[in-house]
């Protein structure tokens, strides 16, 4: 297949890149690099079936030659982002899915959207089906991208009942590993920097908020085989595997330096108190389930930022406080 995959230049969008490629398949990688990093897909240089487009889709995409399949991975994906980006974040949600979806039904292709469990909001379920509807503040700090993604979602449905594209729609859970980027600003990312340089885990809140996390190799087979399925209806790829963020500073800790403290910052606005996704339908209709533990998935990771911070590239990463949220206001 020839595939056009948004975000390529991303943490998760390089390794479905990788993912397609060691399948055999042909990618176009697109990214305007606002988030992402040439570095994650430099070592497909010299890749004959791999192709980079730098561009913004939120503009006009234009792609010569047949195209199979579309996987729409752009958009910032960190609230540290969001609160730096909203508008772009919006935009390429709808903006972005549009072209995105207009290009699918111009090629024949199928589409397939990156979608996230923020669209379950602060979840009065858990833990969270697919047929949760969600509970998300529209005009919170979170709800340019939350809201960016449901539209996705209905305009993804929409050009599949009106137009007949072939769609599917991951709803993807906390995903770590190797090609985070140390300043991204996500949970396990500054955890791990900020243990790797001695300085005190910025815990938000009491650390009581649960999270599930995957580990991105087990996020991109669940994507993969998703993709080749025939399901139109959101799935849920993510860990069930819930832990409090408290849970993670220990075991980051432990992993990489006991001595490390933890400071205390406040709970950033609509931050969900609890996230973990009911998996029942991934397992019985993609045959799928994580594999990795937190454990051997924080080992892993952690011997990448490792190997970053000897190519002295960690700095202290950025930190979501009531002054940066007020800033951004
Ligand atoms: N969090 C934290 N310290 C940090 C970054 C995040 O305690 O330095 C918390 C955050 O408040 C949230 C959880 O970790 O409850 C996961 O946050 P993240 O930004 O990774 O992703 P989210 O699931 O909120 O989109």
């Amino acid at each position: 297949m020839r595939i056009l995959l948004t975000g390529a230049a991303g943490f998760l969008g390089s390794h479905l890149a990788d993912r397609f490629l060691a399948d055999g398949h042909e990618v176009i990688g697109m990214d305007n690099l606002i988030t992402g990093n040439l570095d994650n897909i430099s070592h497909l240089e010299n890749e004959p079936r791999f192709d980079f487009v730098e561009h913004d889709v939120t503009q006009f995409i234009d792609i010569t030659g047949n195209l199979d399949g579309v996987l729409h991975f752009a958009s910032p994906a960190s609230p540290v982002d969001y609160l730096e980006l909203p508008i772009q974040t919006l935009k390429v949600g709808s903006l972005g899915t549009h072209n995105a979806l207009g290009l699918s039904l111009a090629k024949g292709a199928m589409f397939l959207l990156a979608s996230t469990s923020e669209v379950y909001g602060d979840p009065l379920v858990h833990p969270q089906p697919e047929s949760y509807w969600g509970n998300v503040n529209p005009i919170g700090p979170r709800g340019v991208y939350d809201e960016a993604k449901r539209f996705a979602e209905a305009i993804t449905t929409a050009y599949r009942r009106y137009h007949g594209v072939d769609t599917r729609i991951v709803r993807i859970f906390n995903t770590y590993g190797s090609r985070m980027r140390p300043g991204d600003g996500r949970v396990v990312s500054n955890f791990i920097v900020q243990a790797l340089l001695g300085r005190g885990l910025t815990v938000y809140g009491d650390g009581s908020q649960s999270r599930s996390f995957c580990y991105v190799s087990d996020e991109v087979e669940g994507i993969f085989r998703l993709f080749f399925s025939s399901e139109h209806d959101p799935v849920n790829i993510g860990n069930p595997d819930e832990y409090t963020v408290g849970q993670l500073a220990e075991r980051v800790q432990a992993l990489v330096d006991p001595g490390v403290g933890v400071r205390y910052l406040p709970l950033p606005t609509d931050d969900p108190k609890v996230r973990k996704p009911d998996i029942t339908r991934a397992r019985e209709i993609l045959g799928w389930e994580p594999s990795v533990s937190l454990e051997e998935g924080l080992v892993t990771t952690v011997a990448y930022f490792r190997s970053l911070q000897e190519q002295g590239e960690l700095r202290p990463p950025p930190v979501l406080t009531e002054a940066s949220e007020e800033q951004a206001r």
